[in-house]
């Protein structure tokens, strides 16, 4: 059968398509692409601005210095997730801290940051100037208790949507930012949707939208409005904030566009065979994913939990069986760099202990239902011995 990943992308010819279109046009970059992806994801989430960049990283980087995040200042995040949703608050030269996880969700626990905000105020520590949670695994974190923590504490919050694109909260699709000031999407191919790199901030403000352009792109602006001074003439730009290259090519935004025209079948493929997991794994020793009601999730991944002591031997099982498991994640705080800026095992217990029984199961929408069969057998194998 061969090596089964946990993840993949899925491409038609229809994407081979759209690609080889841009190729033989006029524009490989900074073209019309651009603009009708963004405009796609806008809509299907529901949200009235997108900025399409080249990677989740770049957007959750423009995302914070959009919201002014320095030195001096404290961005608060979950520590189970990837390494690049804290490493954006050192790029800004800002302070990092985390909140620990819910063991239900393992997302961002919302009540114990109301309780760590509550602590801060009463002068126990600093308020943060920008939180962000993220939507573990394609479920989305308590969004109306963190987005009115936002409003009492004054904090910006966006929301690491990187696993979350096609998933619902509530009525609305995850990214239409009804609690949040911006969402960010990571299109990496392991992700729901691909542009093989690239990432996306979607926001209802017009002022961080505005911000957000200009730092894709040097800072640089060819609007008079935005200008100090008069234009020299046709030719003339201004840059007035500092900014990097942090754009999209249109072959990635072409395959983007063509991709978002699956997104429903990705997802309801994706929610089929968690289906299948949570009934053919039932009764065994393992804990399955929870789902919080009012929400459907992306299913980017599915997590069993297995006795912590047992997890290695299993997960080496099933590699030896070329099911391709994987880990999410390695708490963040206990990343070498992370231990040099003070860090240290038993800060954030609950991520940790997580990080000990999980395991990640392949997930994806090309994977067949024979697949799923050898996945389930292996596990089930795997957890028995
Ligand atoms: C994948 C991922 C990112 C980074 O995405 P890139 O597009 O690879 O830069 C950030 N945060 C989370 C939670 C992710 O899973």
């Amino acid at each position: 059968m061969g090596y089964i990943p946990y993840g993949r992308q899925s491409i038609a010819e229809l994407d081979e398509q759209a690609v080889l279109d841009v190729l033989r046009s006029d524009w490989l970059t900074q073209g019309p692409s651009i603009e009708a992806f963004e405009k796609k994801v806008a809509e299907y989430c529901d949200v009235k601005y997108a900025v399409a960049v080249n990677s989740a990283t770049s957007a959750l980087h423009m995302a914070v210095a959009a919201a002014g995040l320095r030195d001096g200042k404290r961005l608060w995040t979950s520590p189970n997730t990837f390494v690049a949703s804290a490493n954006c608050a050192l790029y800004c030269n800002a302070d990092v801290d985390f909140v620990d996880i819910d063991d239900k969700t393992y997302n961002m626990d919302a009540a114990l940051l109301e309780e760590r905000l509550a602590q801060a105020k009463l002068g126990k520590g600093t308020l943060p100037d920008v939180v962000i949670p993220v939507h573990f695994s394609g479920q989305s974190c308590n969004m109306e208790q963190i987005g009115a923590l936002a409003k009492e504490y004054g904090f910006t919050l966006i929301e690491d949507a990187s696993h979350a694109v096609g998933g619902s909260y509530g009525e609305k699709k995850i990214g239409c930012c009804q609690y949040s000031d911006m969402a960010v999407f990571s299109f990496h191919p392991v992700k729901i949707v691909t542009t093989a790199e690239g990432g996306m901030v979607l926001t209802n403000s017009t002022d961080l939208y505005e911000k957000l352009q200009l730092l894709r792109s040097h800072g640089i602006t060819r609007k008079p409005e935005q200008m100090q001074g008069d234009s020299h003439g046709p030719w003339y730009y201004q840059q007035v904030e500092l900014g990097w290259n942090y754009r999209m090519t249109d072959m990635q935004a072409a395959l983007g566009c063509s991709q978002m025209e699956r997104i429903d079948a990705f997802i309801a493929k994706r929610r089929e065979i968690a289906v299948r997991y949570n009934r053919e794994l039932a009764g065994l020793p393992c804990r399955l994913p929870h789902q919080d009601a009012g929400g459907e999730s992306a299913w980017h991944l599915y997590v069993i939990r297995v006795a912590a002591e047992k997890r290695r031997a299993i997960f080496e099982y099933l590699r030896q069986h070329e099911i391709g498991v994987n880990v999410h994640y390695i708490p963040v705080h206990t990343q070498p760099y992370y231990a040099r800026l003070g860090f240290k095992q038993g800060d954030f217990p609950i991520a940790e202990a997580y990080y000990s029984e999980c395991i990640s199961l392949p997930v994806y929408y090309g994977l067949t239902e024979e697949e799923q069969a050898v996945v389930i057998q292996c596990v089930k194998e795997a957890l028995l011995l």
